[in-house]
């Protein structure tokens, strides 16, 4: 995507009847088209507009003079507005019509339409937002529960990239204090402890790594699968965690045949439950597909629950399931506790499970909350969110900074090997410019394509 400088235009809102529907222009053309089209109350072609005033009054078409849409319009003049450029927003009432008609006279004006991001992309070029505060707001659009939405905001408010670009600001620094130590002698430059500061660099890069385990979650939910022999009570235990009636409930064995998939917020964790039709050999051809996805859903899970009768003695197929799982992070979940056999439990706790065994009732209730904050604690890895923490929850920035670590590293071999100082600043400057890869320092035209061909259009 290139950087025209044109003037954009695109519906903002999301299609469909709504109680508003927002046009938007950004570029130096904006005011001139929302002028052209707009009408104001009591009448006057071409009126003044004052910068972030809210106008009302009517859109109609130049050409055939018929009224579109009574609007209220607004004109932002740069540089205190979303793209930095001049911006003008057009409410329309919600729905379809009334947003792409005014949509096509403004485009019809000489407006291009916005490709997806393309607004955003702008608030980066201009140097509103950085890259990765960018990268936020789609976080922010598509937060699936308040703790995801927490991590967002605190993202765009560029909480991730104040710490990244002091780190880099330590490495630029030290990276110059080497190349200068080059050109002077030693009695001319000041002592510098360089591996303090290399170990340190390293152990604040390492602690900003370590928080993408649990951002990674709240920023994309965890995919956790349900697998267990047919009529254990998986589907009465998903319908117990979302607390909703969505899975089929039925005594007949096998008969979710399918996969299904629901998401719950489990304290503040979005959390993806995969209900699986049991991993069980068979022969009718509708069953061997969902067996078929139960493995795919499980190659893919970050965590299983393996779900058992308590009533029954453990069968067979509740040990090959367990060895079908593997070792991917795994809860044994002991069902029907209102039924349980002691013996089922121990032999569930001696043959299964390296975690104690999850004991729960989808029928009374019972176990229900200790299982959430089972499957909570093992999906963010004993990471939770504090109050002002700082997480990295994109896998592109995780990338960047695992790059810059390994940089930092062979910078620290390098210089306890006592290799001579450029090989070291090469070290170096990569790490740099591996961490300017997060917010955008240094980055290109592939990467901010792939970035924000993910928006949605007019944001
Ligand atoms: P699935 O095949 O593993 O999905 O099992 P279902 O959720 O369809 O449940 C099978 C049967 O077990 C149904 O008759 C449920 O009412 C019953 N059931 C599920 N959970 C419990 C439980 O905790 N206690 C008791 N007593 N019955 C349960």
């Amino acid at each position: 995507m290139r950087f025209l400088g044109d003037t954009i235009a695109a519906i903002s809102t999301a299609l469909g009847e709504s109680g508003i529907g927002i046009v938007r222009l950004s570029g130096p053309d904006s005011l001139a088209i929302l002028r052209r089209l707009f009408l104001p109350k009591g009448g006057g072609k071409y009126p003044p507009f004052s910068s972030h005033r809210l106008r009302y009054g009517l859109i109609v078409d130049p050409v055939s003079g018929q009224t579109v849409d009574e609007v209220l319009a607004v004109y932002m003049r740069a540089p205190h507005t979303y793209t930095r450029e001049d911006v003008a927003e057009i409410d329309c009432h919600g729905g379809p019509l009334p947003t792409q008609r005014v949509l096509a006279l403004a485009l019809a004006s000489g407006a291009r339409l916005a490709q997806p991001g393309e607004f955003t992309l702008r608030a980066f070029v201009n140097g509103r937002l950085d890259l990765a505060q960018a990268e936020s707001v789609m976080d922010v659009v598509r937060a699936q529960t308040e703790a995801s939405l927490r991590v967002a905001v605190g993202q765009l408010q560029g909480n991730l990239s104040q710490r990244v670009r002091s780190l880099r600001q330590d490495i630029l620094s030290l990276l110059a204090y080497l190349t200068a130590s080059v050109e002077f002698s030693e009695d001319e430059m000041p002592e510098l402890a360089v591996q303090p500061r290399l170990l340190a660099l390293i152990e604040k890069v390492k602690d900003l790594l370590e928080t993408a385990e649990a951002g990674l979650i709240y920023r994309q939910g965890a995919r956790v699968a349900i697998v267990g022999r047919p009529n254990v009570g998986k589907s009465s235990l998903l319908n117990a965690l979302l607390r909703q009636d969505r899975a089929i409930v039925t005594p007949v064995p096998g008969t979710t045949r399918d996969t299904l998939e629901e998401t719950a917020n489990l304290k503040g964790v979005p959390v993806v439950f995969v209900d699986t039709a049991g991993i069980t050999p068979t022969d009718d051809p509708v069953e061997r597909l969902g067996v078929e996805r139960s493995r795919q859903a499980l190659g893919r899970a970050d965590l299983v629950l393996l779900v058992l009768d308590a009533s029954q003695p453990l069968q067979p197929l509740d040990l090959a399931l367990r060895e079908d799982i593997g070792n991917r992070p795994l809860l044994v979940v002991l069902n029907k506790s209102d039924l349980l056999s002691p013996t089922t439990q121990a032999e569930a706790r001696d043959r299964l499970a390296a975690d104690p065994v999850m004991l729960t009732s989808a029928l009374t209730g019972a176990g229900l909350a200790e299982l959430e904050e089972a499957i909570v604690a093992k999906v963010l890895g004993g990471a939770g969110l504090g109050a002002s923490a700082v997480l990295v929850s994109n896998p592109r920035h995780q990338g960047a900074l695992a790059r810059a670590l390994e940089h930092l590293e062979d910078a620290l071999d390098a210089y306890r090997a006592g290799l001579p100082v450029d090989l070291l600043s090469i070290d170096l400057a990569a790490a740099a410019d591996a961490l300017g890869e997060v917010t955008g320092e240094t980055v290109n035209e592939d990467l901010l394509d792939t970035i924000f061909s993910q928006f949605c259009v007019g944001k």
